[in-house]
């Protein structure tokens, strides 16, 4: 690195929570879970098939809940790196598992939503979560079943946060992304936002994924990002 970074945005994807025991998605088989993702995350899946929806993600819901599933030393490091570091620093996660928020991470933006909430098709009211819901569910707020959806980003769908994020990546010199295949757009062209003003990108991953950051780093994210953010706050 070649100065000391005053401003850091992270974007993280699947791969930080892989493992924590939690399956990433693989978009090249168009596969999460055993699961078509035409099927369980796109509104017109929701429309087709409710039932099946609800079910993926009571499924996904538990499966985060169990006991075993926790978060790990790159979870922790980020969080311990966010708390050392004196500069401004964003962390935007594509993961709907909450992982990060039980390691510690303070300043979190979920893009595309969270498993442990729900929202009102009706009034767009978010609430928690840690039970299974589904079509029958009698909604908070209208009190009627049938009106309740996971508060997660589709395909097709907006994520959130966005002009908050495009901010954020505009105003950083040094943007990382982690455990994240490329494939998901708008996520997919954080690091080339990031370049226009002159950023340095750096990608930590498992594998190589065809994006074309400043630096590259290849390894199991619970070795690569204690050791990569260790070093940069020593710098
Ligand atoms: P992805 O599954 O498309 O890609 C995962 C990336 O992580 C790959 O590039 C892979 O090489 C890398 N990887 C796998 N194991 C790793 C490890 N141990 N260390 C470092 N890197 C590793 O994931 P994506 O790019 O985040 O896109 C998937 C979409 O699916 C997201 O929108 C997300 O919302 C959703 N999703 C979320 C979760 C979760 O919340 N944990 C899990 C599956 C899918």
């Amino acid at each position: 690195m070649n100065s000391s970074p005053r401003s850091i945005v992270v974007l993280t994807g699947a791969g930080i929570s892989a493992e924590s025991g939690i399956e990433t998605f693989r978009a090249v088989d168009g596969l999460w879970a055993n699961h078509d993702v035409n099927d369980v995350a796109t509104p017109e899946g929701f429309e087709r098939n409710p039932q099946l929806v609800y079910q993926f993600y009571n499924q996904r819901r538990q499966q985060l809940l169990a006991e075993d599933i926790r978060p790990n030393a790159a979870h922790t490091a980020l969080a311990k790196f966010e708390h050392d570091f004196p500069g401004e620093f964003l962390l935007v996660t594509q993961n709907i598992d909450n992982l990060h928020e039980r390691a510690g991470s303070q300043n979190l933006l979920h893009m595309h939503g969270e498993l442990l909430k729900m929202r009102c098709l009706n009034s767009r009211m978010v609430f928690e979560t840690r039970e299974n819901f589904d079509f029958d569910t009698e909604c908070q707020c209208c009190r009627s079943p049938g009106n309740l959806r996971p508060h997660v980003v589709w395909f097709g769908e907006m994520p959130f946060f966005m002009n908050q994020i495009n901010m954020a990546l505009e105003a950083c010199d040094l943007f990382i992304a982690i455990g994240t295949s490329g494939n998901v757009y708008p996520a997919s062209g954080f690091y080339q936002t990031a370049k226009i003003r002159k950023a340095r990108t750096v990608e930590l991953n498992l594998d190589q994924t065809g994006s074309s950051f400043d630096t590259h780093v290849y390894g199991p994210a619970t070795e690569v990002v204690p050791e990569f953010f260790g070093d940069l706050l020593d710098q």
